[in-house]
């Protein structure tokens, strides 16, 4: 692969090659390195180590940039099924706006799941006396209002 790049020591454009590019005509490294003419290596009296610390660097740097497109990728494809799952809990919630039913007696007058019906009405849900039919007449009173509130709750939200 070769590929046309300024060179440093020759001064113009010049047919670069290898990893990291190495001028073709001079044998000049095309590095960041040396662009700076930073010479503070541990090796600095021999400048043709310094072209492989940056040549692994640019590896790195596409390194980074795969990972960075995998991420981006990655947290499009994760982020689109949440999204769908917002809407879709959004459109629920409004389906579920419905309209609540009040507690209502629903027995007939005289019975005793009637009694136990207005007595918790009245009285709040304490249902425990002798009368079995009171009694669920009672409870039945306290699950319609469990229900009721349950519902206007979930319209509040
Ligand atoms: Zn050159």
């Amino acid at each position: 692969m070769t590929l046309n790049l300024s060179c440093g020591k020759c001064k113009v454009i010049q047919p670069f090659s290898g990893v990291p590019p190495t001028c073709e005509v001079c044998g000049w490294v095309c590095s960041t390195t040396n662009m700076r003419a930073v010479t503070r290596s541990k090796r600095t009296d021999n400048s043709n180590y310094e072209p492989r610390n940056t040549g692994s660097g640019g590896g790195l740097f596409i390194l980074l940039l795969i990972l960075g497109v995998l991420v981006f990728a990655w947290s499009r494809l994760s982020s689109e099924p949440s999204d769908n799952n917002q809407a879709a809990r959004a459109e629920s919630s409004e389906a579920s706006l419905r309209e609540c039913v009040e507690p209502e007696n629903p027995y007939s007058e005289g019975t005793g799941h009637y009694a136990g019906y207005e007595w918790a009405e009245r009285n709040g849900s304490s249902c425990s006396s002798s009368s079995q039919s009171f009694n669920e007449g009672c409870e039945e009173y306290a699950t319609q209002e469990s229900e009721y509130e349950e519902c206007e709750a979930e319209n509040k939200k």
